[in-house]
């Protein structure tokens, strides 16, 4: 399938855990072990066996070839790096998030953007992290751990349940919504364990749902959680996003919340990636065409990274 081939170019991106270390210390220690630093490729593509590379958006993400495998390297076993898709290490950086504030991770495990988070706020502040599912949880709060995250609180639950009043909250500023989605962007060598976007499924008690059904029901849910998010009295940035490549999940869902939440609108492109290209499809936001600019879109076949849709809503009284 396309989905395969678009796999096997995918390059091998390896996020530095700057709570462990810094980029500059892990190049150094990727030379020492033999890989070639190369300081602007031309095209990633060559990059040789052995060779890896800064990336050219995130100031702590490097690029290896696609074969490289790291997962039991010391530095991946120690948790002074993180494999993590380029384009997933996009909401953490849009959110902006300086030190010494409250954030909320509502869809939170397994974690790899809590972790994110929190080596961008140093360790300071605090990052309540949500998720419905308690095994995922478990997995967050172990690689949290591994990562040596010391602010943050897992919280086994809904985040529909979490009450925006609670004095607990009172000062959450960012929020990262990170809900289930169609996971129709993701790439991956399985890829035929991830992909659940067939035309017809069968559900568990033998109905079946069209395709539209389901993207309907997820964009419900979407919608969801970013109105709950937009309830919190304090909240600065919002970061929305999905590992999906379906305008329903992406620019539809934005327009509604948009339509319906005129409090609210999208943080400028200056702020969210602005040297990244690739942005919203303006013919999905038909009211909103010009905002379709602020929002981020990648896709696998064009951007050697997963598909994936990021956008970040701040209150309209925060802009001039
Ligand atoms: N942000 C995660 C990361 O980067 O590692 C991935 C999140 S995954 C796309 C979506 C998560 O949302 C799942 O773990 C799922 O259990 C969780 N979830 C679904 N409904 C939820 C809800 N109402 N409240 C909190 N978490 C929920």
């Amino acid at each position: 399938s396309q989905k395969s081939k678009d796999a096997l170019h995918i390059p091998r991106y390896v996020r530095v855990n700057e709570h462990k270390s810094t980029v500059e210390n892990m190049i150094k220690a990727f030379e020492k072990e033999g890989y070639t630093f190369v300081d602007t490729p031309e095209d990633l593509r060559t990059l040789g066996i052995k060779s890896f590379c800064k990336d050219a958006h995130l100031h702590d993400v490097l690029v290896f070839p696609p074969k490289t495998d790291l997962h039991i390297h010391p530095k991946y076993v120690a948790g002074d790096i993180i494999l993590q898709d380029k384009a997933s290490c996009f909401p953490a950086h849009v959110a902006q998030i300086p030190t010494n504030v409250h954030a909320i991770d509502a869809c939170a495990a397994p974690g790899n953007k809590t972790s994110h988070l929190s080596a961008l706020m140093k360790n300071t502040g605090r990052i309540w992290a949500f998720d419905l599912d308690q095994r995922r949880l478990q997995t967050l709060k172990k690689l949290t751990t591994k990562a040596g995250c010391r602010n943050i609180e897992a919280i086994h639950g809904s985040f529909l349940d979490a009450d925006p009043m609670d004095a607990m909250y009172a000062k959450v500023e960012y929020l990262l919504l990170d809900p289930s989605c169609s996971g129709s962007g993701i790439v991956s060598r399985l890829d035929h364990l991830v992909d659940g976007d067939d035309d017809e499924q069968e559900n568990a008690d033998g109905t079946i749902t069209t395709r539209e059904e389901r993207l309907q029901n997820l964009s419900d849910f979407q919608i969801s959680i970013i109105e709950h998010a937009l309830k919190f009295p304090n909240a600065k940035r919002i970061v929305y996003s999905t590992c999906s490549i379906h305008s329903e999940e992406n620019e539809n869902v934005v327009q509604t919340i948009l339509s319906r939440h005129p409090e609210f609108v999208l943080a400028s492109r200056e702020s969210v990636l602005p040297t990244w290209q690739r942005r919203g499809f303006p013919g999905e936001m038909e009211n909103y065409r010009e905002q379709s600019d602020s929002v981020v879109r990648t896709l696998p076949s064009e951007d050697l990274t997963n598909g994936f849709f990021v956008a970040c809503f701040v209150p309209r009284t925060a802009t001039s």
